[in-house]
C-alpha cells in the first residue's frame, strides 16, 4: 500500500489529513498516533479539562467517525519506531508501512527532571498529554500542597487551577522573573499581582535543588536553602521537538526538524508541520510551539504535498487563561525595546511591544478589542503612533483606517 503517510496524530497531523481530502486528495492516506485516543486539543489540559469543567469527549478535534468517512486509517496506540527514506517505509508496532510522500507532525516532549535530583518520585507530573492530566487530577484536593516549577504559562495556568480547587500552591521560577522567556517585565507584574492575588506563593529567582521522598515525593529543597513540604508536584520547564524519529532517518535538525518555506524536508519525500518544525523567518528560523501554527502550516504543507508551492508565512497568535482573565496575544515580541501601555478598564489593560517605530505584537488582558485590532494593524504591516496607543480615549478602531 502506499499513498501518504502521518506520523503524529496531535493537532498538526489531525489539520493535515483533513487538508488532503478537502483538496481532493483521493489516495491512501495513514494517521499514526502513539497516543491511545483520536487527536485532541492539548489548550484545556491546564485549563477546563484540568479544573473538570470541560468533558473529554468535548477535547477531540474531530469525532472518530470523521476518519473513517474520510478514509483515513488512523493508527491509535501505534508508535513508529524507525523510517526508512531509501526504501519508503515506516516502522510500526512489527508492520512496516509503505509510503510515496510522509508527513512528520511528532510535537515535542515535554522537558522532566532527572531521576537524580527527585524528579522521577511519584507524585511529579509533567502537563502535556491528556495521559499525564488524568494521572495528577487525583491530587488536586482542597487543603493539598503543590509545589509548581516553572513560571512559564503552562506552570501558572496549573497554578491557577489548583488555587481555584483549593491546592495551597508555590511556585518556583529560576529566572528574575515569571514569564520571563516569553514576556515584558509590565505582563510578568499583571500575573505575579493576579497569581498574588489568589494566595499562590510565587518565588522568581529561586530554583529546585532537589524533590525528597521515599518513593512518593514529600518535600522540595530549594536553591535559597528553604525546604517544602509538599503532596505534589508539577514540572513545567518547557517542551523540546520531537525530532527522534527525523534525527534516526537522517534528516536536517536545526531547533526542529528543519523545513524550507513549503515545509518540505531535507529529504524531498518527507513533510513536517507543527511543534516539531523549524522554519525559514526574516533570514534565521522559527519554531512556534501554538495551535494556529500546527493548524495554518499543517493546511500549507498538505496542500505542498498535492504540489502547490505555497511559502508558509505564520501569523502568530496565542492565548492563555488564568482566574478570570483571558491573555491574548499577537505577533512575536522578538527584539522589542519599549512597552507601550494602553489602560482599560477593571483588569483590562494592552502592552504593545515597539522596536523603535514598528509595531511587534500586543499582549491584551481581558481586551479583545485592543488584541484583535492590533493583531490586524501587525498583519497590515501598519504600526499606530505610540502616542496614540497610550490614549485611552482614542478610539482603536480608527488607527485601523489611518
Ligand atoms: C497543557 C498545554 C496547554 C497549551 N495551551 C495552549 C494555548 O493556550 N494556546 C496555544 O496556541 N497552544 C497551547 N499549547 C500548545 C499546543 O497544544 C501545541 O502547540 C500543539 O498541540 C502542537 O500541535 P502538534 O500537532 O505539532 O503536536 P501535538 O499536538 O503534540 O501532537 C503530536 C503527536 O505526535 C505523536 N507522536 C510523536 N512521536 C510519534 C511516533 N514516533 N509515532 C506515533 N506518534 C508520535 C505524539 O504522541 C502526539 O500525540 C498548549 C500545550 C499544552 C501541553
Amino acid at each position: 500500500m502506499t499513498g501518504i503517510v502521518v506520523i503524529g496524530a496531535g493537532q498538526a497531523g489531525s489539520s493535515l489529513v483533513a487538508e488532503l481530502r478537502k483538496q481532493g486528495f483521493e489516495g491512501d492516506l495513514t494517521l499514526i498516533g502513539a497516543e491511545p485516543v483520536p487527536p485532541y486539543q492539548r489548550p484545556p489540559l491546564s485549563k477546563g479539562y484540568l479544573l473538570g469543567e470541560m468533558a473529554l469527549e468535548r477535547l477531540f478535534l474531530r469525532p472518530e467517525s470523521f476518519y473513517e468517512e474520510q478514509g483515513v486509517s488512523l493508527r491509535l496506540g501505534a508508535e513508529v519506531s524507525s523510517i526508512d527514506p531509501s526504501a519508503k517505509t515506516v516502522t510500526v508496532a512489527g508492520d512496516v508501512i509503505c509510503y510515496e510522500q510522509l508527513a512528520l507532525t511528532t510535537g515535542s516532549v515535554p522537558r522532566r527532571l532527572p531521576a537524580s535530583i527527585g524528579g522521577d518520585l511519584q507524585g511529579v507530573f509533567v502537563v502535556r498529554t491528556l495521559q499525564d492530566v488524568d494521572a495528577m487530577a487525583a491530587s488536586f484536593t482542597d487543603g493539598a500542597r503543590v509545589l509548581i516549577v516553572g513560571g512559564g504559562y503552562i506552570g501558572l495556568e496549573a497554578a491557577a487551577v489548583a488555587s481555584k480547587l483549593g491546592v495551597h500552591v508555590t511556585l518556583v521560577e529560576m529566572a528574575d522573573r515569571i514569564l520571563q522567556r516569553v514576556a515584558a517585565p509590565e505582563t510578568s507584574d499583571y500575573f505575579r499581582a493576579l497569581h498574588t492575588s489568589h494566595g499562590v506563593d510565587i518565588r522568581e529567582g529561586v530554583g529546585l535543588d532537589r524533590l525528597l521522598g521515599e518513593g512518593q515525593v514529600t518535600a522540595a529543597a530549594l536553591t535559597d536553602g528553604t525546604q517544602l513540604d509538599v503532596d505534589f508536584v508539577i514540572v513545567g520547564v518547557g517542551i523540546a521537538p520531537d525530532t527522534q524519529l527525523a534525527e534516526g532517518a537522517g534528516l536536517e535538525i536545526d531547533n526542529g526538524i528543519a523545513v524550507d518555506a513549503l515545509g518540505r524536508t531535507s529529504d524531498p519525500a518527507i513533510w513536517a508541520a507543527g511543534d516539531c518544525s523549524s522554519f525559514p523567518y526574516r533570514g534565521g528560523r522559527l519554531r512556534l510551539e501554538s495551535v494556529p501554527n500546527a493548524i495554518d502550516q499543517a493546511e500549507c504543507v498538505a496542500r505542498n504535498m498535492l504540489g502547490g508551492s505555497e511559502e508558509y508565512v505564520p501569523k502568530p497568535w496565542f492565548w492563555s487563561d488564568q482566574y478570570d482573565v483571558k491573555l491574548q496575544i499577537a505577533g512575536l515580541n522578538t527584539g522589542y525595546d519599549r512597552i507601550i501601555t494602553r489602560p482599560g478598564d477593571g483588569q483590562s489593560v494592552s502592552f504593545w511591544y515597539y522596536q523603535g517605530d514598528a509595531l511587534l505584537a500586543v499582549d491584551a488582558m481581558n481586551d479583545p478589542r485592543g488584541y484583535m485590532i492590533g493583531k490586524r494593524l501587525i498583519e497590515a504591516g501598519k504600526s499606530p503612533d505610540p502616542g496614540v496607543v497610550a490614549d485611552p480615549g482614542v478610539d482603536l478602531k480608527a488607527l485601523l483606517k489611518a
